[in-house]
């Protein structure tokens, strides 16, 4: 498993602004939005390109075009970062997993999985706080199960205990994040966090 942390002044600005306990839903929603940029860029790096010929005003020369990608968003706070990912990668095909937490023991609870066809695909998961790493450790093997040939998992903070756990029954996958934050609290927040993401992003508590 590789972990890597995204590095850049404009990511770290749109994490304070989604850390901050002050940030209404509108202004978190939109920083999620432009955080989640930098780590499509970061992230697809190496996505296959297929090589062909096109005609500029000028000359024939040599176009490029992505192969098709799978975006997997984790309900609820993975989809705030699927605009961006919408936005940028051409043709993506959108899948959705549901899994709830138990915040007693913070087990995955699954209650909704509909995939696009997954066979050989590039599929990135969309799993922004990557806390006890159950949740994304589960749509992990769920993409796997329906033939995914490569998982890259686009998360917004992480814990290390999630990190671990993750690296421990994926090793095969990559994961992208704005920030390794300290630790996980007794009731499984990240600390320091940024709070209950789905609640940030939709205005709930
Ligand atoms: N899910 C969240 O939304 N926040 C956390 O800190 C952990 C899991």
């Amino acid at each position: 498993m590789k972990l890597t942390t995204l590095d850049h002044p404009l990511a770290k600005h749109y994490l304070t602004v989604l850390r901050d306990r002050d940030t209404e839903p509108e202004e978190f929603r939109n920083a999620a939005r432009r955080l989640c940029y930098s780590l499509v860029m970061e992230a697809t790096r190496d996505l296959p390109m297929e090589e062909f010929t096109i005609g500029t005003p000028l000359e024939a020369t040599t176009g490029f075009r992505s192969s098709t990608a799978v975006a997997s968003a984790v309900r609820r706070a993975g989809l705030g970062l699927l605009d961006a990912v919408i936005d940028l990668i051409p043709h993506v095909k959108v899948g959705f997993a549901g899994v709830q937490r138990n915040e007693e023991t913070a087990q995955p609870i699954e209650y909704y999985f509909k995939p696009p066809d997954l066979a050989e695909a590039t599929v990135l998961i969309l799993e922004p706080m990557l806390a006890t790493g159950g949740s994304l450790s589960w749509a992990i093997g769920k993409a796997k199960d329906s033939g995914a040939k490569r998982v890259i998992c686009l998360c917004v903070v992480a814990a290390p205990e999630g990190v671990e756990r993750v690296g421990q029954e994926h090793d095969d996958v990559d994961i992208f994040v704005a920030s390794l934050d300290r630790d996980l609290s007794d009731n499984f927040y990240i600390q320091p966090g940024l709070g209950d993401m789905g609640d940030r992003l939709f205005g709930t508590t």
